[in-house]
């Protein structure tokens, strides 16, 4: 296999006995897999890995070889699992390495339906989450208690976007063994390969960038050769599949990420750093930009940026940033993001946390910029501002 990514996404999971003679694995739609007779029944149920078959829930050649591509992308991983969303990835990897008494550290900018699963399901197996400052850096070594298991991290945020000392709160729970756990969805491998930089499990929200079409929602946890079992186990126990037909999708999303997210990166930071330059816009958040908290782990850390960030207004309420909204012709309003179209949402950072507190000047909008002419964006924001500020006054 060739070392760069770009070359990677075009050939992972390409295997000649996937895909014969053909550049794609076929859609195997699949629940009985028929074998020639009884001893081969007991061979086959016996070997538990990706390229035997078995029965449909273990897939078949299609989600094999979307499975083996992400573990491609991920130098020192072991092997990949796949969900029916980005959440059933988050909440199994954090099942495959809790269990009753255990202490979880959660990153209090994390994704809300991530803290919403810690506080009801954790919560009602008798597994405690505390939530941590996403700037804690190595000084998560304090808030380590006996029975602290796991520390789950999301960098950036997704709706705030500070970029957390992965490398250095890796290290910390290496040395106290104890697991982490990233949701690495805004930058992908591509921009952020975890397992390389110290991560144990790296999960994406695979409906956002590697899917890519805003048409199937899918997800993915990637693990080291320690975890991968367990994950696995887990995985397979919880009835956890996935579509070959939306695994398709994803195979077929993925062979285009790379230029995908440089064409999100550029339109992203030529949008950015117009709204940095407007009166209207106290605080323009994007990890590429130097106001943003953890820009110099960003700039350390990762090859690249991607299309998501957020920016907050200056003064105005909800009616304003929503006479921003409403009007534009560009922006989708709408939850996820990742595909090829943009999209703008209005956020409540605010609301959400408990352990630290987010203050700012204005109501806040979150962009994700498509694959559309960045000045065709820039022009439909400038006339947002303009409504913006004629509501606020
Ligand atoms: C969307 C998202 C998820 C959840 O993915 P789904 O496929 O929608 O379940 C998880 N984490 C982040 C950061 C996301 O943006």
């Amino acid at each position: 296999m060739s070392e760069r990514d770009e070359t990677k996404v075009v050939e992972g999971g390409r295997r000649p006995e996937w895909t014969g003679p053909i550049v794609n694995p076929p859609v195997h739609r699949a629940s009985t897999i028929l074998f020639e007779d009884c001893a081969s029944l007991k061979t086959g149920t016996g070997r538990n890995a990706d390229g035997e078959w078995h029965y449909g829930r273990r897939g078949t050649p299609t989600q094999w070889a979307l499975a083996e591509a992400l573990t491609d992308l991920e130098p020192g991983a072991e092997g990949t699992m796949l969900y029916p969303s980005g959440v059933a990835a988050i909440s199994v990897a954090l099942l495959s390495v809790l269990k009753a008494g255990d202490d979880l550290l959660m990153v209090d900018s994390t994704y809300e339906p991530t803290r919403v699963f810690c506080r009801t399901v954790l919560g009602q197996m008798g597994i405690t989450t505390r939530f941590y400052d996403p700037m804690i850096g190595a000084g998560i070594a304090d808030l380590i208690g006996e029975r602290t298991a796991a520390i789950f991290l999301e960098s950036p945020g997704s709706l705030t976007f500070e970029v957390q000392d992965v490398q250095a709160i890796a290290s910390v729970a290496k040395a106290r063994g104890i697991v982490t756990l990233l949701d690495n969805t805004w930058a992908t491998p591509l921009l952020f390969p975890a397992i390389e930089r110290g991560v144990d499990l790296t999960i994406l929200a695979c409906t956002k960038y590697v899917v890519g079409h805003s048409d199937a929602m899918l997800g993915s946890v990637t693990t080291t050769a320690e975890h991968y079992a367990k994950l696995r186990r887990t995985t397979q126990l919880f009835g956890q599949h996935v579509s070959p037909d939306d695994a398709y999708l994803a195979l077929r999303g993925l062979r285009t990420l790379a230029i995908r997210m440089k064409a999100h990166e550029d339109g992203a930071l030529k949008v950015a750093r117009w709204l940095e330059s407007r009166p209207e816009v106290a605080r323009v958040l994007h990890p590429a930009l130097p106001s943003c908290p953890g820009h110099d782990l960003w700039a350390r850390g990762f090859k690249g940026s991607s299309g998501l960030f957020s920016f907050v207004l200056d003064g105005g309420d909800a009616a304003a940033r929503a006479a921003l909204i409403d009007g534009c012709k560009h922006f989708g309003i709408g939850y996820s993001w990742g595909g090829f179209e943009s999209l703008a949402l209005p956020i409540e950072p605010a609301s959400i946390r408990t352990a630290t507190r987010w203050e700012a000047a204005g109501p806040a909008v979150r962009l994700h910029i498509g694959l559309e002419h960045p000045d065709d964006l820039i022009a439909d924001l400038e006339e947002g501002l303009t409504r913006f500020r004629n509501t606020r006054g």
